[in-house]
């Protein structure tokens, strides 16, 4: 079996909101498609979510924009994938990582098309080659992008409508304004919701995080909080300085970040995402490292379109370990809408059906390979190139 065309597509998906975060410049949901087609008839699927503010800590991992995931597909490595049999999937990696060093989004796009053929091929779904599912259900935790302390509690008391239980809260660095936020937000929800606030690095240093932390536990009980400062050496300081468990998600992008951390304490909890591990082969050697150091861990993204957040949700099935809930989208089709807010950051989507949502969770997809189709309709009309 050998890879004979490769295309990729750049879509613009409508958003519900003017979601963001802090540091964030570019806006969500103009991502990268992949499709990977061999000559015996299997197409394979990825997508690169990728986001050029989005990296490191200190500049240790760069940002990608659709159209240098397009260039190093045409350029630079479609010569490697045409011809190559997506068995292979290790092997071709490891050599894209001797091609190209970095660019894990445009990787893990492709690794994911490789490995939707090898299911496909095979008839059985996509976690299986990750070792198979230990769970079905994936709980849901919805992200509340920066917004001023009523529109987010008006928000997060929509998400709790749509059955959601757990809450990230996306805040900027300014300790009184986040506890107003969080504080706005617990009264809106009631005591029966988790809330953790992520500061994507916010703070200026390390007493400022802990002083902002214990004020956030007592203005709204928060349960975590996640990258609060930049670097490891702060978070360690954060992380030994409060009672609440510390989320590393801009510090942990490789399994070797995952081993510094675990051997400098530098957080409680890890954020694994299949793009910034450059796949989903990686992610589970950061899950084994986090399991082995006794760590819980969550699946967290770029809030993926739907190709993306299968490769999500069968990450979230097979990691083995303390698996909190995943901080993706719910994706939402026109017409066929699940929840109104919770989980729902674009207002249509590129793939035929919706993936199952009930009781704050959704259901991984059992189909063969990712168990998603691209809409051509849907291609055509939010197609940009
Ligand atoms: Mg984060």
């Amino acid at each position: 079996m050998k890879v004979e065309a490769l295309e990729t597509i750049v879509v613009e998906l409508p958003r519900r909101s003017a979601y963001g975060w802090r540091s964030l410049e570019d806006s969500i949901g103009r991502y990268v498609i992949l499709k990977l087609t061999t000559d015996t008839g299997v197409t394979g699927l990825g997508e690169a979510p990728a986001i050029l503010s989005w990296g490191g800590e200190h500049g240790r991992y760069f940002g990608e924009d659709p159209q240098i995931v397009r260039y190093l597909i045409d350029e630079v490595l479609s010569p490697l994938l045409i011809g190559a049999d997506p068995r292979s999937a290790r092997s071709l990696l490891a050599r894209m990582d001797e091609i190209a060093r970095g660019f894990p989004y445009t990787k893990a796009m492709i690794e994911s098309a490789l490995l939707d053929i090898v299911a496909r091929d095979a008839n059985v779904p996509l976690h299986q080659l990750l070792g198979g599912a230990m769970r079905w259900q994936i709980p849901i935790c919805h992200s509340v992008g920066l917004a001023e302390p009523e529109e987010a509690a008006a928000e997060a008391a929509q998400v709790v409508a749509d059955g959601l239980r757990w809450m990230q809260v996306k805040v900027g660095g300014d300790p009184a304004r986040d506890t107003e936020v969080l504080r706005a937000i617990r009264r809106a929800v009631g005591d029966d919701v988790e809330l953790y606030p992520d500061v994507n690095r916010g703070y200026r240093d390390v007493k400022t995080a802990i002083m902002a932390i214990k004020a956030m536990q007592e203005a709204a009980a928060i349960c975590a909080i996640e990258q609060p400062v930049e670097g490891i050496e702060a978070m360690a300081s954060v992380a030994a300085g409060v009672d609440i468990p510390v989320i590393v998600d801009e510090g942990c992008w490789s399994p070797q970040d995952a081993l510094e951390i675990v051997s400098r304490r530098a957080a409680d909890i890890v954020s694994i995402y299949y793009t910034k591990a450059s796949g989903l082969l990686r992610s589970m050697e950061i899950g084994a490292i986090a399991k082995a150091a006794g760590l819980p861990m969550n699946v967290n993204g770029s809030l993926e379109a739907g190709v993306g957040n299968a490769a999500n949700l069968h990450l979230a099935a097979a990691l083995d370990g303390a698996v909190m809930p995943a901080v993706i989208t719910i994706n939402t089709l026109e017409g066929r809408e699940q929840t109104r807010v919770g989980g729902v950051f674009y207002t249509d989507d590129i793939i035929t059906d919706p993936f199952a949502y009930a009781d704050g969770c959704l259901t991984v997809p059992d189909g063969p390979g990712l168990g998603v189709e691209l809409d051509p309709d849907k291609i055509e009309k939010y197609r940009v190139k």
